[in-house]
């Protein structure tokens, strides 16, 4: 008799074969700190951008026990709960947008809008380096779909010339700042050319850059004073706020069409009230963080400086080709301190593995000194890791 499984189990030697078996790490988790196999190490690979840690100065003007802590439902049943108005009215106001939708997760957010705004009289066309949240809601939705070069406008605009005029609807598609590669798309040019189109809108992920950048944190179409450009605004509340959820900024008309249509907006629980609260709370508190942002542009331009290589954001890639070199350059760093994660194919191109460096804004420049050290020896001694120019 054959093993029920073995077809699982070959699947799965195939991937450790190949090296790209994903496993998750035991940790806890304390601030910039992260414990691990019995070593204290300092947090390289989070997403929590200004380090914002459980304190009481982050708590202050919060009351939990006003809130319910329970899930009911989805928001269409009975899980639309006042925080989530009062959220949506705070994000209104902060961008000046005509509506808001909070989300339970920006994966949600993106696979969820995408379908909704593309059908098939649509042409999508997108940087090659989005996400795989918004690369699922493009496979979800029936619209067609090309990529432009990684931030290469040109290319960009030789397909709109070529395309656009054969669809109804064009929707362009990029991330604010690049997760993988920490480096900025040109949204002004690409707001001008959306406007050259008069079928063509305007899709922006700012998952990394909101908390970071722009005026009291929006973000980069803020920064870039193009938001009344920008027709779908992403922004997640899991990555510099260090809570959970997301939220998307587009016209009234669009919002009712989402929440009429929007399948894992309808078919999924609403997140717990006390969640959506302490996000609305952080949020708040975000705005008003220019102190931090501050700081971490100070350690962004010190990694520069050290590392001899252009900093564009709090995320540095480390480029060192080949999962195994890349995945024993983690571990080397490990050993002296430092918690950072290799991140390899099929996450990034073969050839283009890298340490993902992230910066938080509870960091130091003593402590960044230390691993420019080290990263600037293993430069030295082991080839072939490579630092981006
Ligand atoms: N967009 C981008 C660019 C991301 O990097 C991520 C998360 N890695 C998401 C969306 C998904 O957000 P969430 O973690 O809230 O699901």
């Amino acid at each position: 008799m054959t093993d029920r499984y073995s077809s699982y189990n070959e699947r799965l030697d195939d991937l450790r074969a190949s090296g790209v078996e994903r496993t998750l790490p035991d940790l806890d988790l304390a601030g910039k700190w992260v414990r691990h196999e019995g070593r204290t190490l300092l947090n390289l690979s989070g997403n929590g951008y200004l380090g914002l840690s459980d304190t009481s100065e982050l708590r202050e003007g919060f009351d939990p026990w006003s809130r319910q802590w329970t899930s009911a439902s989805s928001r269409l049943l009975t899980g639309n709960d006042k925080a989530y108005r009062d959220f949506e009215d705070l994000l209104v106001s902060a961008y000046g947008a005509e509506s808001a939708l909070v989300w339970d997760s920006g994966y949600h957010a993106n696979s969820g809008l995408i379908p909704v705004l593309a059908d098939t009289d649509t042409l999508i066309v997108a940087d090659r380096l989005i996400h795989a949240s918004i690369i699922d809601g493009i496979r979800l939705s029936k619209a067609e779909f090309t990529r432009f070069r990684h931030n290469d406008i040109g290319h960009l605009r030789s397909i709109l010339a070529e395309k656009a005029h054969s669809y109804a609807k064009v929707w362009i598609i990029t991330e604010a700042l690049f997760s993988m590669d920490g480096d900025i798309a040109p949204l002004r040019e690409i707001a001008k050319i959306k406007r050259e189109y008069p079928n063509a809108f305007l899709y922006v992920d700012e998952a990394h850059s909101v908390g970071v950048f722009g005026d009291r944190g929006l973000g980069l179409s803020a920064r870039e004073e193009i938001l009344d450009d920008v027709d779908v605004l992403v922004g997640t509340l899991g990555k510099a706020l260090g809570a959970v959820g997301a939220y998307s900024l587009q016209k009234k008309v669009l919002r009712s069409l989402i929440v009429s249509t929007a399948r894992p907006f309808i078919y999924s629980t609403a997140l717990p009230p006390i969640t959506v609260a302490w996000a609305a709370h952080l949020f708040r508190k975000m705005m008003e963080m220019d102190d931090k942002r501050k700081h971490l542009y100070h350690l962004m331009s010190y990694m520069g400086v050290r590392l001899g290589m252009t900093v564009y954001s709090q995320i540095i890639p480390i480029i060192i080709p080949g999962n195994e070199a890349c995945a024993k350059a983690a571990e080397h760093l490990t050993d002296l301190g430092f918690y950072v994660r290799p991140i390899r194919k099929p996450t990034v191109p073969e050839g283009q593995e890298r340490l993902r460096l992230s910066l938080s804004a509870d960091m130091t420049i003593d402590e960044l000194s230390t691993i420019c050290d080290h990263l600037l020896f293993l430069r030295g001694g082991l080839s072939p890791i490579r630092l981006i120019p």
